[in-house]
C-alpha cells in the first residue's frame, strides 16, 4: 500500500540534507559565472558542466545544450514511479559583475560562509536557489517514495541578458505539458503569483547636420528628442491613472534611461540625429499593443514641433507581466509547502523584475510560483549573500511543492 501523501513528505523533508544544500552552493559561487561578450572564457560553461556532473551523479537524466554558442543549458529529468504530470524546477547559472573587488569585503567568488551566511556573487541570485532545487530533488530521490511523474530541472544560462537561455529551452520544447513551474529566484522564500512586465524601446529623431553658428541650415533633433521625454512623463501619469497601483507590484511606469545627441567635444554643430532610450515597467492589466501605439504617437507629436524631422520608434524587447491563479495545482502545493515548512500562513509578494518565468508563463503558458531563498534587495550589490537557514528552507519547500504538485496532480 502507497503510504498517503502527508507521510511521503515526512520522509522527504527528513532526507533534506543542510549540508549538502550549503556545499554544494559554495561550490557553485566558486565557478565564477559573469558573462563577458569580449572574454571567451568568461561565461556560462564551467559552472553548467558542474551542474551537469552533480545531476548525472544523482542519477538524473541530463542534457546539455547551448542557447547560443559557448551558453549552456542544463537540463535534467527526475523520473517518478509512473507516468504522471511534469513538473520543472527553474533556475538561472549567469551571474550579474562583480563591479570592483575591493568595493567587497570578502572575495566575490570565495564562497565564504560566516554568521549564518554564505558571501558571494550569486549567492542570492540565485546558485543559492539552484542549489536548493538540486537538495530537494535529491532529497526526493534518497527517500525513495512512490511519486508519479517527473521533475524537470532548468538552470538556463543569460538571465541577467536577454534571456536566451529560457527562449531556446521553450523553443526547443522543454516546457511543454509542464503543469506548472517553480522559479527559485531570491524572494525571501515567499510567494509571488505576480510579477512586473517590461517594454524596452528606442526613439530616433532624424534632423539635418549643419554648423552652430547658422543652425536654421540644419534640421536640428535635440528638440524634438526632449520634447519625446517630457511626453513620457504624461503617458506614465496616464497609466497610473488607468490601472492605479498594484497591491503587490505598485504603480506602471515610463522611464527615459538613454538621452544621446550629437557629441560633447562638437558643442558647435547640430547633430544628424538624437536617441532616447525608454523602460516601461507595466503591471497587469496594462495592454502592450496600445502601449506601443501610443510610443509610437508620442514620438510623431514630439517630432511635429520641429518641421523636417523625422522619427522612428523600435522596440528592442518586450517582457508581458504575468499572473499566476491562486487555483493553478502548483500554486497550491507551494502554499502547502510553506505552511508545512514555515509554520504559518505564506507570505506573498510581487517579483518587481521580469524573469526566465516570464517566458515560460507568456511564451510557453506554464503557470509559475517564482519562490526562492535570499533578501530580496541583496542580488546585484556588493557583499551578495543568503542566508544558510534560508537555503535549507528553500530546499525543504521545493521538496514538499513537488510532492504536493505531482502527487495531487495524478
Ligand atoms: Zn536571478
Amino acid at each position: 500500500m502507497t503510504p498517503d501523501l502527508e507521510s511521503r513528505v515526512d520522509g522527504v523533508l527528513a532526507a533534506v540534507d543542510e549540508t549538502y544544500a550549503l556545499e554544494l552552493a559554495c561550490r557553485l559561487v566558486r565557478i565564477p559565472s559573469v558573462y563577458r561578450p569580449d572574454d571567451r572564457e568568461a561565461n556560462e560553461t564551467a559552472v553548467a558542466q558542474a551542474i551537469a556532473d552533480e545531476l548525472r551523479a544523482l542519477g538524473l537524466e541530463v542534457h546539455v545544450e547551448d542557447a547560443v554558442p559557448g551558453r549552456p543549458n542544463v537540463i535534467a529529468d527526475w523520473i517518478g514511479s509512473q507516468s504522471g504530470a511534469l513538473l520543472i524546477l527553474e533556475g538561472h547559472s549567469d551571474v550579474v559583475t562583480e563591479g570592483d573587488p575591493s568595493a567587497w569585503s570578502v572575495p566575490p567568488f570565495g564562497g565564504v560562509v560566516a554568521e549564518g551566511r554564505l558571501y558571494g556573487r550569486g549567492a542570492a541570485d540565485m546558485k543559492g536557489g539552484v542549489a536548493a532545487a538540486i537538495a530537494a530533488i535529491r532529497a526526493i530521490r534518497n527517500a525513495a517514495i512512490d511519486l508519479p511523474g517527473r521533475i524537470r530541472l532548468a538552470v538556463v544560462a543569460d538571465e541577467e541578458g536577454m534571456m536566451v537561455g529560457i527562449k531556446s529551452f521553450i523553443r526547443n520544447g522543454w516546457a511543454s505539458g509542464a503543469c506548472g513551474a517553480i522559479i527559485c529566484e531570491p524572494e525571501a522564500n515567499e510567494i509571488c503569483l505576480v510579477q512586473k512586465g517590461a517594454l524596452r524601446a528606442v526613439a530616433r529623431f532624424r534632423g539635418k547636420m549643419a554648423h552652430g553658428a547658422i543652425p536654421k541650415s540644419g534640421v536640428n533633433p535635440v528638440p524634438a528628442a526632449a520634447a519625446f521625454v517630457h511626453r513620457l512623463a504624461a503617458l506614465e501619469r496616464g497609466y497610473v491613472m488607468r490601472h492605479g497601483a498594484h497591491g503587490l507590484l505598485g504603480e506602471p511606469s515610463v522611464t527615459a534611461t538613454v538621452l544621446r545627441g550629437g557629441e560633447l567635444a562638437q558643442l558647435n554643430v547640430i547633430p544628424a540625429e538624437a536617441t532616447v532610450g525608454v523602460d516601461v515597467r507595466t503591471i497587469p492589466g496594462q495592454d502592450y499593443a496600445r502601449i506601443r501605439g501610443d510610443l509610437s504617437a508620442a514620438a510623431a507629436e514630439a517630432a511635429s514641433g520641429t518641421p523636417g524631422c523625422g522619427n522612428e520608434l523600435e522596440v528592442i524587447e518586450e517582457r508581458p507581466w504575468t499572473e499566476t491563479s491562486p487555483d493553478a495545482t502548483i500554486t497550491g502545493a507551494v502554499e502547502r509547502a510553506c505552511r508545512r515548512v514555515q509554520g504559518r500562513s505564506p507570505r506573498h509578494r510581487g517579483v518587481p523584475g521580469a524573469t526566465d518565468g516570464t517566458f515560460l508563463h507568456a511564451w510557453a503558458g506554464v503557470p509559475i510560483v517564482t519562490i526562492g531563498p535570499g533578501d530580496v534587495t541583496i542580488p546585484h550589490q556588493v557583499d551578495e549573500f543568503v542566508r544558510v537557514a534560508e537555503l535549507t528552507e528553500a530546499a525543504r519547500i521545493f521538496a514538499a511543492a513537488v510532492c504536493y504538485c505531482l502527487g495531487s496532480a495524478g
